[in-house]
């Protein structure tokens, strides 16, 4: 039996999101449309932050409405609290993105509250969400802070085991941030993880110190099935000026590709889409794939 893995796309959000300009709706649109053409069916489109905290995402209903248009296309769309989370379900988002980090340092930095209080507002905005409602809960820092270092493996489990609890059946990601996680780590908080709570977990890596692949075939051998990658491996990081970003997307389906396992993603439409990606003004590209030229000749 062949095995298969789901790919969610994330440059339309993670991706865009650190580019200091705003990328034009109609781009942002074209580079979904092109990642669907390549066989993608799961996207992380924007998301239902303040405008005036990220101007970047202020177009995520206009860019959610197009993507909707794309048959068979599962739209994510993160949200910080409830007032997103409600903006989002009545903009038709398929899945709704929850976020908070691991660690107290990061959490600060990026959402201006403790990990407390953030987990207070999305344990109630998971059990307040109707019946049916596809959430997936994001873990930031679960591997390593940008402030605190490598984060212990029983902190980073304590707080798993905290999410699991909300709700039996929740997709939950934990997110290698800083692209600093090791892939022994990975490969043994999956373990720990699955052993202990089945496989519901996603992993969302990023390439910063090159480990990107690497972290995706650890988290693959500990039994994960769902990973997050960007086109073009954009993206970038705040606290690693001139980083790349995510994992390539096209890195990682052509490793998959090599390994035997189906992606249902078609590789000459996937550089298409990596291209398009990788040449938004400001983009930080990153991924080995794009500049292999027998891969591209495949093509
Ligand atoms: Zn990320």
């Amino acid at each position: 039996m062949t095995e298969r893995v789901e790919l969610s796309e994330v440059a339309p959000r993670d991706g865009l999101q650190s580019i200091a300009a705003f990328v034009p709706t109609e781009t942002k649109i074209a580079i979904v449309r092109a990642c669907w053409e390549a066989g993608l069916r799961r996207m992380e489109i924007g998301s239902f932050v303040s405008p005036r905290a990220v101007p970047q995402m202020a177009d995520t209903g206009a860019v959610l409405k197009a993507a909707k248009q794309l048959e068979g296309l599962e739209c994510t769309v993160l949200v910080p609290n409830r007032r997103g989370f409600d903006l989002a379900v009545q903009a038709g988002a398929d899945r709704l993105g929850l976020f908070m980090s691991v660690t107290e340092s990061h959490n600060k930095a990026n959402l201006n509250r403790t990990r407390e209080e953030s987990f207070a507002d999305l344990a109630a905005i998971v059990r307040d969400a109707p019946a049916g409602t596809k959430i997936r809960f994001n873990l930031s820092c679960v591997f390593h802070c940008p402030f605190e270092g490598v984060v212990p493996e029983a902190e980073a489990l304590d707080w798993i085991e905290r999410v699991v609890a909300l709700d039996p059946e929740m997709e939950i990601a934990l997110a290698d941030t800083t692209g600093n996680a090791a892939p022994d780590q990975v490969r043994r908080l999956f373990e720990a993880a699955h052993r202990a709570w089945g496989k519901r977990f996603a992993f969302h890596g990023h390439d910063t110190y090159g480990m990107g692949v690497a972290n995706v075939v650890a988290a693959w051998e500990a039994g994960c099935r769902i990973f997050d990658a960007a086109s073009g491996g954009i993206g970038g990081c705040p606290f690693a000026p001139g980083a790349t970003g995510n994992v390539a997307m096209e890195d990682v389906v052509w490793m998959f590709g090599r390994m035997g396992v189906e992606t249902g993603v078609d590789w000459p439409k996937l550089l298409v889409a990596a291209d398009l990606a990788a040449a938004v003004p400001g983009a930080t590209p990153g991924g080995a794939m794009r500049r292999v030229t027998a891969a591209r000749q495949a093509a």
